[in-house]
């Protein structure tokens, strides 16, 4: 995954509301209108499938493709993505590889040392460990670094800034700081980590250090590599660093990276290549320049567990950061695979996981791939023994996703056309954990993977994975109070409400989904387990190999067993339904919900300002200023207004028009339903999402098109991001200007339901 999702969670959370026509008449909710099976329990072919997915071939899928180093542009690289369409062949899958040319700058030269009066040297390297095979090939290692950023050698004093958020930067300045000519240092988690060098550049840093901090994955979660599966001293979270204007590859924006395609110079400003140097480090590596920052004791959030005294510095001596790429271009292969529907053959239900890892990516995101490869091959059985699904089922095996979701934006791209038209749904997996159902996506599908979660079950406990979600919930919730405070409603990927209903969180944008909700405005989904006891201490290590995920991950595959069988299961249904199961009480929730933190966003703005504005006009940071703590006053800002009556009243229609799709939908027996009339609601149903994308995108960001699912610009989660930007740059002018656009969507929204519920009369 390209975000630790477990540290960037999604603003708001949907209610799964139980849909009325299925709680009364099961017959033909779940569209099986020849066999009037309820959607409530299995098929016979369904239950064949979930018996048929098998854990041991998806542990063998994953010690076959992870063999060796699997990034792109590695030599084993090609070799991973010709076995895995053989595999789609050989299972009687209709397969292609789509390729894409794209930059894939190398590490050619690497320092980072602190200038004392004896320098200390970074390590920069993960050496080898005993009893790990993997971590001793040193073919095609990819040293640690940071990929697409800009060529630099800077020396200057560091400067320690928390996560890098944008409050940190607000604090460190009434501390009396500045990061101006500076190299930052930050800890991993938080948001994305482009999105930190991002704002570092803005507030005039001239390099970044981004270093793993043992209190999120390190000694302070448990035993290190290779006692325990956390991260040791040495080890380097890789990662992306482009600047999410737009995702993908960073030389052509809104168009497929094909052979011949324009592309923007890799210096041009316009591209998504970070401003400023910038390399990950080991804890290890940050400790003696973290020890060598001078100045006030950090503020209590600040401090991790190192064993040390967190200061935010600036060191006394300077820090000289290096780094030099050797710019390449590379092929990167998507496989595609699809069988063919036969009723409404034209209609797509597509499922994607990547393929390439940052080294060898066994849990990252090979856990995940392979349990898709298992649905695959029992789904490619079912078809050469006769099986026809009414729609068409596309599986995807990306490429490139840890560069920036490269692979499946280039996709999106490329068929962008035929994606709206035609695509039901994208069912998205990455690494799989074993704990707890972690759910994701669509609201319109909330009622349907509540159903699903009925349907399988947990491998540990034997129960559905509905209850071990419901169970978890309750027992967090005796065991240790929600932290919070940040005023939004439940944040996590695996909640309930009241009645232990399992909540669907918010789409996020953390993986190869990316761009089918947030530019093609696509349903989607992201079932996946995991959950706050997963062991993601390996995260974009060359330790995630298939020795630590043997004794640390996944040990027995059978929560890759358990994602194969629901997420196979959502394919299947999703495939063969006559009626489609989108249903939008749960969407009304999700965009009050949407709504609800936006307004919070902006009572917190707001009353942030007013309570600086009572310091400052206290004379607070005067009288509490001293040798110890030294402080800074802000300046006096106005208090600005923002008028969201409007924006409401839109929220407002989308919930009536539910309330009324609700009714209609509830006195409609879909078995009695002629086949043209079935197939005039779903082109309805499906039309619903794409309403969400504004037609000209987001202002400044005109790749992002969905009005309430698109990331912030630093690839946060923001409500209603043409808005909520704009109020957490302080630009209230632009957001008042973002309102009215905002308002025509939701608009536009309530329409589309209200077409559907007319096509059902
Ligand atoms: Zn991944």
């Amino acid at each position: 995954m390209s975000v630790q999702a477990w540290l960037a969670l999604p603003v708001s959370a949907v209610l799964l509301v139980a849909n009325p026509a299925t709680a009364s008449d099961t017959s033909g909710a779940s569209g099986h209108a020849e066999d009037a099976s309820p959607a409530a329990s299995l098929t016979a072919r369904e239950k064949l499938f979930l018996d048929s997915v098998s854990a041991s071939r998806i542990g063998d899928y994953i010690e076959e493709l992870t063999a060796r180093p699997t990034f792109p542009g590695s030599s084993y690289s090609p070799e991973v993505a010709a076995k895995t369409a053989a595999m789609f062949r050989a299972w009687g899958w209709n397969t292609r590889v789509e390729t894409y040319e794209i930059p894939f700058p190398r590490p050619a030269e690497r320092a980072v040392e602190l200038l004392s009066a004896v320098p200390i040297a970074a390590r920069l390297e993960e050496p080898s460990v005993p009893g790990d095979p993997y971590s001793e090939q040193d073919d095609d290692y990819l040293e640690p670094y940071f990929i697409y950023g800009p060529d630099g050698d800077v020396t200057a004093p560091a400067i320690y800034v928390n996560f890098g958020l944008r409050a940190d930067y607000a604090q460190l300045e009434r501390l009396g700081q500045s990061v101006a000519g500076k190299i930052v240092v930050i800890r991993s988690g938080g948001m994305w980590r482009g999105g930190k060098v991002e704002l570092a550049a803005e507030h005039g840093a001239v390099g970044v250090l981004i270093y793993s901090d043992p209190k999120e994955d390190g000694y302070f979660r448990g035993d290190t590599y290779p006692e325990g599966g956390w991260r040791s001293a040495d080890g380097v979270q890789r990662g992306s660093i482009l600047y999410g204007k737009y995702p993908g590859d960073p030389l052509t924006p809104g168009v497929a990276a094909v052979r011949g395609a324009a592309r923007l110079d890799r210096s041009d400003p316009a591209s998504t290549i970070a401003r400023i140097p910038a390399m990950p480090i080991s804890y290890g590596d940050a400790q003696p320049i973290l020890a060598a920052m001078t100045g006030a004791v950090a503020p209590i959030a600040w401090r991790g567990s190192l064993p040390i005294t967190y200061r935010s510095g600036p060191t006394a001596d300077p820090v000289h950061l290096k780094i030099r790429y050797d710019w390449k271009r590379i092929t990167i292969r998507n496989i595609v695979a699809e069988l063919r529907g036969t009723d409404y053959a034209a209609e797509k239900v597509v499922r994607g996981n990547h393929r390439d890892g940052w080294i060898f990516g066994a849990h990252d995101p090979h856990s995940g791939h392979a349990a898709m490869l298992e649905e695959a091959r029992v789904l490619g059985k079912f078809y050469r023994d006769g099986w026809r699904p009414k729609r068409t089922i596309v599986y995807a095996s990306w490429d490139a996703e840890e560069q920036g979701v490269i692979g499946s934006t280039e996709f999106v791209e490329q068929h962008l056309a035929d994606l709206t038209r035609s695509a039901v749904a994208y069912i998205n997996t990455d690494g799989v954990s074993p704990g707890a159902l972690q759910a994701y996506g669509a609201a319109s599908l909330a009622d349907f993977v509540n159903q699903l979660a009925q349907l399988v079950k947990d491998p540990q406990s034997g129960v559905p994975v509905a209850e071990r979600v419901t169970l978890a919930n309750r027992m967090s919730l005796y065991d240790a109070p929600a932290s919070g405070g940040t005023g939004t409603s439940a944040k996590t990927a695996a909640a309930v409400d009241g009645e232990g209903r399992i909540l669907l969180a918010a789409p996020g944008y953390f993986s190869d989904h990316h761009s089918f909700v947030s530019h093609a405005g696509v349903a989607t989904l992201n079932l996946g387990f995991g959950g706050a006891e997963s062991n993601l201490g390996a995260y974009h290590t060359r330790y995630d190999d298939f020795a630590w995920f043997k004794r640390f991950g996944d040990r027995d595959f059978k929560y890759g067993r358990a994602s194969a069988q629901i997420n196979g299961l959502a394919v299947m249904r999703l495939a063969d339904a006559g009626l489609l199961p989108m249903d939008f009480s749960a969407t009304a929730v999700s965009v009050r919900s949407e709504f609800a933190a936006l307004k919070a966003l902006l009572a917190q703005e707001r009353g942030e300002i007013i309570r600086q504005n009572e310091l400052v006009t206290a004379d607070a940071y005067r009288i509490l200023s001293d040798e110890a703590q030294p402080r800074v006053a802000p300046s006096l800002r106005e208090v600005p207004e923002l008028d969201l009556a409007r924006l409401e009243a839109g929220v407002g229609a989308v919930e009536a028009a539910a309330a009324r799709f609700a009714v209609r939908r509830s006195s409609v027996n879909p078995a009695r339903l002629s086949g043209t009339r079935v197939a005039k609601v779903n082109r309805a149903l499906i039309a619903v999402e794409r309403a969400y994308l504004r037609p000209d995108g987001l202002p400044g960001r005109r790749f992002y098109r969905n009005e309430l699912f698109s990331p912030g610009r630093l690839w946060d989660t923001v409500p209603f991001p043409a808005i909520g930007d704009q109020l957490l740059d302080g630009q209230w002018g632009a957001a008042r200007a973002q309102v009215e656009p905002a308002v025509r969507t939701l608009e536009a929204i309530a329409a589309r339901i209200d077409d559907a519920a007319t096509a059902l009369d």
